[in-house]
């Protein structure tokens, strides 16, 4: 019998497997191939209930951590996920936050103790792809846990050697701009500024993911998550933009142990019986 192809992928946060990576895991679940989602933490430097902000009065970390939790196996539901696997570190909030001081916080775990345990679920599951974001946490998003998810998975594919492909996430900066476009074109006054720094330059991307037909699982599972203001306001967008937006997934091929096109549109390509 043949061994069942495996993906897994390494996020920060409860809500960061949705945009970048929902629409290849519900498409690879859909064929039949084992999911994997690793969340680093629990997410408790996000939203609390109402929308109440970290640091604000009312922000109950434990009760956060609970229902972004929550939200986090519905979204699971919904891309088809077959496994998550919760590291249960503590959000390390954005740079310069106190929560970046909490000796619990994911940054301040010491590395080999992180990347160790993703060994051991990697060691597990042997799965035949990673993905996890660049070194600046994704796109140049440059949030502190994004960039240790980076760190320790880098740390876990060298130490383990498992992984056939390795990939980082991916917004090339043509699709970036493509967007802004639609949404000034939109007329619906929503403004979307990005930063010079931020998306991936075009001539990084190996790899684009169609992933059309599962438009409406990326939205559900982003739906999931309700308690994140910021992330949900995506669910605004006018249709086409909405439609730029999820229909494909970029990334970078960073390892390959097969022989591969210099630019593919499937993870699994050279991997498929
Ligand atoms: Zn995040």
């Amino acid at each position: 019998m043949d061994r069942q192809l495996t993906l897994m992928a390494v996020h920060a946060h409860p809500d960061d497997e949705c945009l970048s990576t929902g629409g290849v895991l519900a498409r690879y679940a859909g064929e039949g191939i084992r999911t994997v989602l690793v969340t680093c933490t629990n997410g408790e430097q996000g939203d609390g209930p109402g929308g109440v902000k970290p640091g604000d009065p009312g922000h109950d970390d434990a009760k956060v951590a609970e229902l972004r939790l929550s939200e986090l196996r519905q979204s699971v539901q919904h891309l088809g996920i077959d496994h998550l696997e919760l590291l249960g570190y503590r959000d390390s909030g954005m740079d310069g936050w106190d929560a970046n001081k909490h000796p619990d916080a994911f940054t301040n775990v010491p590395l080999d103790v992180s990347a160790g345990r993703l060994a051991e679920l990697m060691e597990r599951y042997r799965p035949d792809v990673v993905v996890t974001y660049d070194e600046t946490g994704g796109s140049g998003y440059n949030h502190p846990d994004h960039v240790q998810a980076h760190r320790i998975t880098v740390a876990a594919v060298e130490a383990t050697g498992i992984p056939a492909k390795f990939y980082y996430t991916a917004i090339p900066k043509s699709a970036i701009k493509r967007m802004v476009e639609l949404m000034r074109e939109s007329g619906t006054g929503i403004d979307f500024e990005p930063g010079d720094d931020f998306g991936t330059p075009d001539e990084l991307v190996t790899t684009v993911v169609d992933v059309t037909p599962f438009i409406e699982h990326k939205f559900k599972a982003l739906q999931s998550h309700a308690s994140q203001g910021d992330s949900i306001s995506l669910l605004q967008m006018p249709p086409e933009a909405q439609r730029a937006a999820f229909s494909h997934e970029a990334f970078t091929r960073v390892l390959s142990r097969v022989k591969t096109p210099d630019h593919e549109v499937d993870l699994f390509e050279g991997l498929r019986p």
